[in-house]
């Protein structure tokens, strides 16, 4: 298995107002092709600094992939620092002059000298065309290590990297032993990670080469199992994913990239029913969630936000007193709500959120966090389920949302008896 490092260059990625998001769908590819990324290395547009990062990261990889400072201007360094580092001055490459000397002459125009440096490229280096930009980016080997270089922009990045670089990275590994990595994503929502830990832990570490990792967000914890190898190593991987399967049951919601919204408007579609949502305290989030994904207009029928008690009243008929009497987070309302969207709209399925997102609005009684799902089904009566939730506000409104949909997951298999 090669060792990758991913060199990202760029001021701007340390000044906090943007991510160094090209790190991740290079680590994607390079998995695919067998090399695990081992080291992420950020560094500025300083000559000195990114040439220190190249030593010390060809010191321990056998691939180094940068990203950035391949264009025009002063603060655009890579080349120049590779050319250092590697002693191999820059040459002017003559086909990349050609070819910006002819995209610029059909607008009538000649290279500037800025330009012109973008056709440097260091000596015994290959040229990397770039199909989506003006800069190429090249390929070479120092010492034991391969370095690339491509573009900092995430569009030109992506395009040369599957177009051209693969190829020089792809080829020393026909001569190794195939090996790839591997994972599975089990995504669960109504466990902590502690206790998931407890029950998964045992299971994973129980299947030889198999690595268990638990993220957690406010969307739930996911369980994550990785291997890396070849085929007894994929037998584990699915032994353990089959293994954590059985053992949490219905906690896991989705696998891989699905998501809740997508599990839930699949199980509505092979269902046929509809469903009518109102939201209180996440405001719409519910709604927005649902219609991320396409093909939600067959079975989703409304979204109301209803915020004040007024609307409550006036949109889903939720009666004054219970109102007044209860509160408008509380069981009677969210089942209300639940009924009020439900019977409105005529859809088989009303779901509701009511709840206190904070930070301020909390009490002894009900304190910030305190959120009722309601839920009324065509012959499967109302109800309403409690939740209590810790963190901010958006951390509340993920959490109520996802609870939510959760809640109409849980019982959606359970619809076909109710279903005419
Ligand atoms: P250009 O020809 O546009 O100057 P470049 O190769 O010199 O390209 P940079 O100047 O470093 O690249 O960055 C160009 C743009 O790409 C900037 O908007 C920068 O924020 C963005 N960018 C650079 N590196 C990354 C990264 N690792 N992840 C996401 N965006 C990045
Ligand atoms: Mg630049």
């Amino acid at each position: 298995m090669r060792r990758a490092e991913i060199l990202a260059i760029g001021s701007e990625l340390l000044l906090g107002g943007r991510l160094d998001t090209n790190s991740l769908f290079l680590t994607d590819e390079l998995a695919a092709l067998g090399i695990e990324v081992r080291w992420k290395t950020i560094v500025g547009d300083d000559e000195a600094d990114i040439m220190d990062a190249i030593r010390v990261a060809g010191r321990r990889a056998g691939l180094v992939v940068m990203t950035g400072g391949l264009g025009p201007t002063g603060d655009d360094l890579t080349r120049e620092a590779v050319a250092r580092v590697t002693g191999r001055p820059l040459r002017r490459h003559a086909d990349t002059v050609k070819g910006m000397m002819q995209r610029l002459a059909a607008r009538g125009r000649t290279p500037t000298a800025a330009q012109m440096k973008q056709a440097l490229i260091p000596t015994g280096a290959a040229v990397l065309d770039n199909p989506v930009g003006s800069a190429p980016g090249f390929c070479l080997s120092w010492k034991t290590c391969q370095l690339i270089a491509l573009p900092g922009v995430p569009a030109e990045a992506k395009a040369m990297f599957t177009k051209e670089a693969t190829r020089f990275v792809a080829e020393p590994l026909q001569t190794r032993a195939q090996a790839r990595i591997e994972r599975r994503l089990l995504h669960t929502f109504g466990i902590v990670e502690a206790d998931l830990d407890a029950r998964v832990g045992p299971l994973a570490q129980s299947r030889r080469g198999v690595r268990l990792g638990l993220l957690a967000s406010p969307l739930g914890v996911t369980v994550s199992l990785t291997v890396c190898g070849g085929s007894s190593e994929m037998a584990a991987l699915e032994q353990a994913a089959r293994a954590v399967r059985e053992e949490l049951g219905g906690l896991v919601y989705a696998e891989g990239t699905e998501t809740m919204e997508d599990v839930v408007g699949r199980a509505l579609t092979t269902r046929r029913m509809t469903l009518a949502v109102a939201e209180s305290c996440t405001g719409g989030l519910i709604g927005h969630r649902l219609t991320q994904v396409p093909g939600s207009s067959n079975y989703l029928d409304r979204v109301l936000v209803c915020y004040s008690n007024a609307a409550k009243m006036e949109l889903l008929d939720v009666p004054k007193m219970i109102l007044a009497r209860h509160g408008a987070v509380s069981p009677e309302v969210a089942a209300a709500m639940a009924k009020g969207v439900r019977e409105r709209s005529r859809a088989d399925v009303g779901l509701s959120v009511t709840g206190i997102a904070g930070p301020g609005g909390g009490t002894a009684q009900k304190p910030v966090g305190l959120v009722y799902v309601g839920f009324d089904a065509r012959g499967a009566g109302l109800l309403a389920k409690e939740f209590r939730f810790h963190g901010p506000r958006d951390t509340i409104k993920l959490r109520a949302s996802q609870a939510a949909l959760n809640l109409l997951r849980q019982w959606l298999p359970l619809a076909q008896i109710h279903k005419t």
